[in-house]
């Protein structure tokens, strides 16, 4: 039986403004009172799991000891089969310190075209954790198959949103409006998981 969340305020374990707003949007019909782990000078963690929830639950569990508050934490990533999977859990590094996503799509299809495939398949994968000070932690995990296009296009997303079209779809993440993502994206499958587990009535 799943931990429900009942209310107050809740820490987003994240210092992408991407990433916060995106969950921001997908809370508003909750009523939750969201604080970002920016704004209350968190530390990051370092993500030393093998998987993208065991970071989740990582980032999760070191915002919700340092707040002392519920804390919800998303690690996710862009896998490009021709790739083995990469830049998956590496995703945030490819871009380098000046977190630069020009530079790391770049690499991405540099990395392809050096690997001889012509496979374009990819996926962007999400896991959520929502952690309680006590140590509980709940975990969900969305993925969503797509393909590579080059050149990017588009400047409404973040990371490697320009990237990526969702398999049967024609406009790169990059080109879509927030509320057409946010109805099909890898977050927005993990997220319907853990909104029924944990915060519907
Ligand atoms: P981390 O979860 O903080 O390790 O970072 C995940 C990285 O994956 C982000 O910095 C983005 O580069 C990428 N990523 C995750 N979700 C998305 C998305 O929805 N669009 C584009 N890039 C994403």
């Amino acid at each position: 039986m799943s931990r429900r969340f009942q209310g107050g305020r809740l820490v987003i374990a994240s210092h992408n403004q991407g990433k916060v707003r995106e969950i921001d949007d997908l809370l508003r019909p909750y009523q939750v009172e969201v604080v970002s782990a920016g704004a209350l000078g968190l530390p990051e963690p370092e993500e030393t799991g093998t998987t993208y929830v065991e970071n989740a639950v990582l980032k999760a569990r070191a915002a919700t000891m340092a707040a002392n508050l519920p804390a919800l934490a998303d690690d996710s990533g862009f896998a490009v089969l021709a790739l083995n999977g990469d830049p998956g859990l590496y995703s945030a590094r490819w871009a380098g310190p000046a977190k630069d996503f020009t530079f790391a799509m770049t690499r991405v299809r540099d990395a392809m075209l050096a690997s001889g495939s012509d496979d374009k398949q990819a996926e962007f994968v999400c896991a959520l954790a929502l952690a309680w000070p006590d140590g509980h932690a709940e975990a969900f995990e969305g993925r969503l198959p797509g393909t590579v296009v080059w050149p990017p296009r588009g400047t409404k997303g973040f990371g490697y949103d320009p990237m990526f079209v969702a398999a049967g779809g024609t406009l790169t993440f990059g080109e879509m409006d927030p509320d057409a993502k946010h109805a099909i994206s890898h977050r927005a499958i993990a997220f319907r998981q853990l909104i029924d587990a944990c915060f519907r009535a």
